[in-house]
Parts: structure tokens; C-alpha cells; sequence
């Protein structure tokens, strides 16, 4: 019963609206691009940030139809769910910031889990994260280990044209100390796959 409460005393939170990368299965681009829509939203507040992290032990950040590292005060965020103790999860694919950018973000909440999208192998990822520079992230990703206390995750979606990598990266992600977070795109899914969390 207190796992059941604990499960749902987290929350996931877009924070904002935008996101430089272009996705073909994001909302984004499925639902509001394609009928010419502008994308929802604003920028959340202090405000409205410190109210849901009072609520919540758990703070996941991982947008719908954007990229948490673009909201301007994501770092100001973490720090203030570290100052709370809580349970925070971070997800990006983006990249689109300086790798001091960064660092100033995982010093901020060390204690955080991060998880960064990169579908295939780093030179290859961008056949599905356009506008993705998979290299520079998979090196953020890597100096990511020398401040969070988690080890940091890499998410990838197996699809058909990064499958044949799979071995690579399991192996890629053993050598560096990495946790290999597989999943299973929605056509694969449709074709009776599941999702499997692979821990090296
Ligand atoms: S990185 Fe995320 S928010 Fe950005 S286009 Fe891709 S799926 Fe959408």
C-alpha cells in the first residue's frame, strides 16, 4: 500500500514550449506543425514550480512537446528540488546548450537521474532526432558521470534503422558505465514487442 501511495506521489511536467529538435513521431510535429498549429503553452513560473514541488516527492521532467533543457530556468528548478530533497528525473534529447550549460545543471541537483534520447549509435541518431548532434551528446552524457551520483541513462528507442546497433551500444554503454535504457518504438510494439529495460 505505501509503494501504491509512493508511485503516485510524482509528477511529470512539461515546463515549456520549445524544442529545437524535430522528431517525426513528436506531437509536435504529428499533431501541431502538420495542421500548422502553434504549440501550447508557456514557460511554467516560480510560482507554479514551487507549488507542484511542494506537493510532490517526485519531479520528472520529461516534455510532451518540449525539450526541459530550453526552459530558461531549468537549472534555478533542479536547485530548488535539491534544496527540497526530492526525487528528480531529468530527460533530454535537445543538447542544444554548452557543455558548461551542462555542468552548471548537474552540479545544481546531483543527485538527479538523467536520461538522454539518442536512438542508435551517436553518429547515427539523427536519422530520427533531427537536428540532433548525437556525438556531442553522447560526450555530455559521459561527463555527466563525473558530477550526478547516478549513473547517467541512455535512452534508446529501437527502430528499424538503428536495431543493427543494438549490440554496439550495449557494449558502448558496459565499457563507459552507462545504463542502456532499450524501448521499443510504437510500430514494434504494434507487432506484439515489449518494453525492456536492458542494464548493463
Ligand atoms: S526531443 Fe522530444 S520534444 Fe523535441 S521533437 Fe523530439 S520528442 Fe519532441
Amino acid at each position: 500500500m505505501i509503494d501504491f501511495f509512493d508511485k503516485r506521489n510524482r509528477v511529470n511536467i512539461d515546463i515549456g514550449i520549445r524544442c529545437p529538435l524535430q522528431c517525426p513521431k513528436c506531437s509536435r510535429q504529428e499533431v501541431y506543425k502538420k495542421h500548422n498549429l502553434k504549440i501550447p503553452g508557456q514557460d511554467m513560473s516560480f510560482d507554479i514550480f514551487h507549488k507542484i514541488s511542494d506537493h510532490y516527492h517526485k519531479v520528472i521532467f520529461c516534455g510532451q512537446v518540449s525539450d526541459p533543457i530550453h526552459h530558461p530556468k531549468l537549472i534555478d528548478f533542479l536547485d530548488i528540488l535539491k534544496k527540497k530533497n526530492k526525487d528528480t528525473s531529468v530527460h533530454t534529447a535537445s543538447g542544444h546548450k554548452s557543455k558548461d550549460w551542462f555542468i552548471k545543471a548537474f552540479k545544481a541537483h546531483t543527485g538527479a537521474r538523467w536520461l538522454f534520447g539518442i536512438d542508435g549509435l551517436p553518429e547515427v541518431s539523427h536519422n530520427y532526432r533531427i537536428n540532433q548532434d548525437g556525438v556531442k551528446l553522447f560526450n555530455i552524457m559521459l561527463e555527466a558521470r563525473k558530477y550526478l551520483i547516478q549513473r547517467p541513462v541512455w535512452q534508446y528507442i529501437i527502430m528499424d534503422f538503428n536495431e543493427k546497433y543494438i549490440e554496439e551500444a550495449r557494449q558502448i554503454a558496459k565499457n563507459n558505465n552507462l545504463e542502456l535504457k532499450e524501448i521499443l518504438d510504437r510500430k514494434n510494439l504494434k507487432k506484439g514487442g515489449y518494453i525492456e529495460s536492458f542494464k548493463t
